[in-house]
């Protein structure tokens, strides 16, 4: 065996991974639960999702089987996502070749670009980019081309976009809602990506994770809905954010069926099938009525009012939230300029604890002077950060 010595001095850790360090997620929530603070950071909700989901889960699990199942997922999943396609988007989608069950959206994702990449293809991402696509397009040995979103707004800077496409475009992501800028694109936006898709041969990835978190009467345009893009676009999404159980990483892909045999083919090597009985459980929740997804929203919608104001009347000026469980405040407005050493300052001197969005930018000179709240909590826990935050800032 080797000495500590010799493995300290050693690096191990591959190239491609070198210039990540540890998520951002995990070092916020590490701090926050360090300090006791008010955990407004990593997003994941302070409660857990409906009673009948975990009742069903458990009632699958004591009655078994408890072993593999197939590895693209369990009939019943993949046939209430085609429902739930159906109902919400008027999309008919085949489970038995179109629909790939996978590790949250997480694994959804790398078994995608993993499925679809060849060393030295190109990706472009949209910045703010959420933190996983790179580093999974740089395990897969691809060139990154990253393309800001733009203004107040995080407009599609579509003359930009069109110079990073060449031939060597594999793929585009796209996550729609947009974490941390919380926005959503447009029908527009999404079609002249799928006019560059069908161009340059490339495909889109949507993230839409949050597709069901999308407030004041908005639509949620899934990039399926993109007729260039039918057949060349893979659509992630997951259970975790629409019924609260982050910890349970079901996710899935909906791509068509040659797009779908590839992210096959990488998923059955990186986890090979899921967990049976809670994709049990969520076929069920999937099935839940309109009036599930309705209350979901008006409860995310009064949460994001409640904290949003009392953000405004702190000074931080505030972007909207178009979608997402988040809020985006520009932290200029209260004199600060570093967001990271803000948002360390603010757990542990204020004891509520927000995420530093430069780690979203390639460059991090880049949105230094941005800072990202969750609101998926209980209300007394945002009244309880807003309490802390009023304390500290009021006093400053
Ligand atoms: N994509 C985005 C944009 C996210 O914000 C998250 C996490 N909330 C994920 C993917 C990961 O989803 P999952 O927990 O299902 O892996
Ligand atoms: N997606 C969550 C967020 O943006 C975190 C998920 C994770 O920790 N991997 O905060």
């Amino acid at each position: 065996m080797h000495s500590e010595d010799q493995n300290e001095t050693k690096e191990v850790v591959a190239k491609a991974l070198r210039p990540y360090g540890t998520s951002i997620f995990t070092e916020m929530s590490v701090l926050a639960n360090a300090h006791g603070a008010v955990n407004l950071s990593q997003g994941f909700p302070d409660f857990d999702g409906p009673e009948a989901i975990r009742n069903k889960a458990a009632e699958a699990i004591k009655r078994g089987p408890n072993q593999y199942v197939l590895a693209h997922g369990i009939p019943v999943f993949r046939e209430a996502v085609a429902r739930k396609m159906e109902r919400f988007y008027g999309l008919t989608v085949d489970p038995e070749t179109e629909i790939t069950v996978t590790g949250g959206a997480t694994e959804g994702l790398s078994a995608t670009l993993l499925g679809i990449l060849e060393p030295g293809d190109e990706v472009i991402l949209l910045e703010p980019s959420y933190e996983t696509y790179a580093p999974v397009s740089a395990m897969a040995k691809a060139k990154i081309r990253y393309v800001s979103l733009e203004g107040p707004e995080f407009t599609l800077p579509k003359e930009k976009l069109a110079e990073a496409f060449n031939p060597r475009t594999k793929a585009i992501i796209v996550n729609n809602p947009q974490n941390p800028c919380c926005k959503t694109f447009t029908r527009e936006e999404l079609s002249h990506i799928g006019g560059l898709c069908t161009q340059y041969d490339a495909y889109a990835i949507g993230d839409e994770v949050y597709e069901h978190l999308v407030y004041d009467g908005r639509e949620h345009v899934t990039l399926l809905s993109i007729p260039e893009l039918k057949d060349r676009c893979f659509v992630i999404s997951s259970t975790a954010k629409t019924f609260s159980m982050t910890g349970w990483k079901i996710g899935y892909v909906i791509a068509a069926p040659a797009l779908s045999r590839a992210v096959r083919m990488s998923h059955q090597f990186i986890i090979f099938c899921g967990q049976g009985p809670l994709q049990e459980a969520m076929a069920m929740a999937i099935d839940f009525p309109d009036t599930y997804y309705h209350e979901l929203l008006a409860d995310y919608t009064q949460k994001r009012n409640r904290l949003s104001d009392a953000l405004s009347s702190l000074g931080f000026q505030v972007f909207p939230t178009a979608g997402t469980y988040y809020l985006l405040v520009d932290i200029r407005s209260l004199g600060f300029d570093d967001d990271v050493s803000f948002c360390r300052m603010l757990t542990e001197k204020a004891g509520v604890a927000a995420i530093p969005c430069s780690c979203f930018w390639n460059n991090r000179s880049r949105g230094r002077e941005l800072v990202r709240f969750c609101f998926c909590k209980k209300d007394e826990t945002l009244d309880e950060a807003i309490k802390r935050l009023t304390a500290y800032l009021g006093r400053r």
